[in-house]
């Protein structure tokens, strides 16, 4: 989609910055109430396409897309069970959709499929997105503020910060480099994958593989070192990799071709000031593990549509106050879900450089897995706060 036609009105509601899965869900979200926004993207409109990213979405999720009527049904794949172990000691847990009285316990998509169909949205609501075009920055002026969009000055109501990254190091509250890369890529099961899922964790890393299509989405977290020999490495080569970390588990005709991906922890401190919000990977980059970032943008978008709407339509001021809600209401769930992905990924690489603690830490994972295992109210718990976020807390 390129620029509309049609100028834009001389005060927009919304100005979006970046127009990946993200930008694009809160634009849907705010068109659909027919709002004046222009979603502008620096890159070209194919990149978020070509996105080789694989999405694990939860139920929670596909509510939220289902509302916005951007469900990419036909491009996503069920996953029923999710298998999870520890590579070399004991323990592991299955997360079963019959549990939670599910069909399924999440989707699958890749990003492309997921931008696709939330672009059909977007041109069904005749919302004006545009690429290849520069954002600078926002000065806010009285009640609106004011920006230039392409050479242009825009003047908007409100500026939603999505363009995936945060540049800004001062604005970090949290900050961490894992010194890993997930290499991913698309694997062909030699026997159908039945909607199961794997996460397995291993010193390096954890190892996930999603059912997506008739393949298997592959995230391979390996030392950030260790990416390029993995990305040289020849198919038989890699598959070999995969089975000496999978067992007997899955087996791979075919592997389709690789990228590889830094991981870090990025959380900002604060996700608003006056009329400006962060959402997204702008507002906090997670570790892919668990796969909880996109879920929990697509949670700031839907709190974010209710608390900022009202004030949007009654055009009488309150826009600072509804973001300052829309970030309190937003505390708990990213910071339990920033701050889980983060234990995780630090509980199961505990005593990768010590044999001895490595041992140790081993087992008490084994007992730990073993023990949810046996503790069907502990893994629904679990489960549910993976599907759901903070409106699962009791
Ligand atoms: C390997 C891997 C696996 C993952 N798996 C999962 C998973 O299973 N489940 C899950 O929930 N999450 C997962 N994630 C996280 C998920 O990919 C991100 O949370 C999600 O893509 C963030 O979307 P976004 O729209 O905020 O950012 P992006 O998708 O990065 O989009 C940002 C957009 O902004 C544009 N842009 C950038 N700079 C500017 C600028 N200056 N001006 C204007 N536009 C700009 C870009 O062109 C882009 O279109 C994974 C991440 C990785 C790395």
């Amino acid at each position: 989609m390129t620029a509309s036609p049609i100028a834009p009105p001389a005060v927009l509601d919304a100005l979006i910055v970046g127009a990946g899965p993200v930008g694009l869900a809160a634009g849907c979200a705010l068109r659909a109430a027919g709002l004046d926004v222009i979603v502008a993207d620096a890159g070209p409109a194919a990149r978020a396409l070509d996105d080789a990213r694989v999405i694990a979405l939860s139920a929670g999720s596909r509510d939220i897309l289902r509302t916005l009527r951007a469900w990419p049904a036909s491009g996503s794949t069920p996953i029923r069970r999710i298998h999870i172990s520890q590579r070399g000691h004991f323990g592991r847990t299955e997360l079963r959709n019959e549990d939670y009285g599910l069909d399924a316990l999440g989707h699958v998509a890749q990003l492309g499929t997921l931008v696709r169909a939330l672009r059909e949205r977007a041109q069904a609501l005749a919302l004006d997105v545009r690429h290849d075009t520069a954002v600078g920055a926002a000065r806010a002026d009285g009640e609106v503020m004011r920006v230039p969009v392409g050479g242009t000055d825009v003047t908007a109501r409100v500026v939603l910060w999505c363009e995936g990254r945060i540049t800004d190091d001062e604005a970090l509250s949290r900050t961490r480099d894992y010194g890993q890369h997930a290499v991913i890529a698309l694997a062909t099961p030699v026997r159908a994958h039945d909607s199961v899922a794997y996460e397995r964790f291993t010193p390096d890393g954890p190892v996930a593989l999603l059912p997506c299509g008739r393949d298997y989405a592959v995230v391979f977290t390996c030392a950030s070192a260790d990416s390029a020999a993995l990305l040289a490495e020849t198919d038989a080569q890699f598959a070999a990799r995969l089975a000496a970390v999978l067992g007997e588990r899955v087996q791979f005709s075919a592997i389709g071709p690789r990228s590889a991906w830094p991981l870090a922890l990025r959380m900002r401190a604060d996700i608003v000031r006056g009329h400006e919000a962060w959402l997204g990977n702008a507002a906090q980059t997670l570790h892919p593990v668990a796969g909880q970032g996109l879920n929990l943008a697509l949670r700031d978008v839907a709190q974010l549509a209710d608390c900022l709407l009202p004030a949007l339509a009654r055009h009488e001021g309150g826009i600072d106050s509804a973001l300052q809600r829309y970030a309190r209401l937003r505390r708990t769930d990213r910071a339990a879900t920033g701050g889980f992905t983060d234990a995780l990924v630090r509980l199961f690489g505990l005593g990768a450089d010590d044999a001895a603690l490595g041992a140790l830490a081993g087992h008490a994972r084994g007992a730990a897995l073993a023990l949810l295992d046996a503790l069907p109210p502990a893994r629904r718990f679990i489960g549910r706060r993976m599907m759901f976020g903070a409106r699962a807390w009791p």
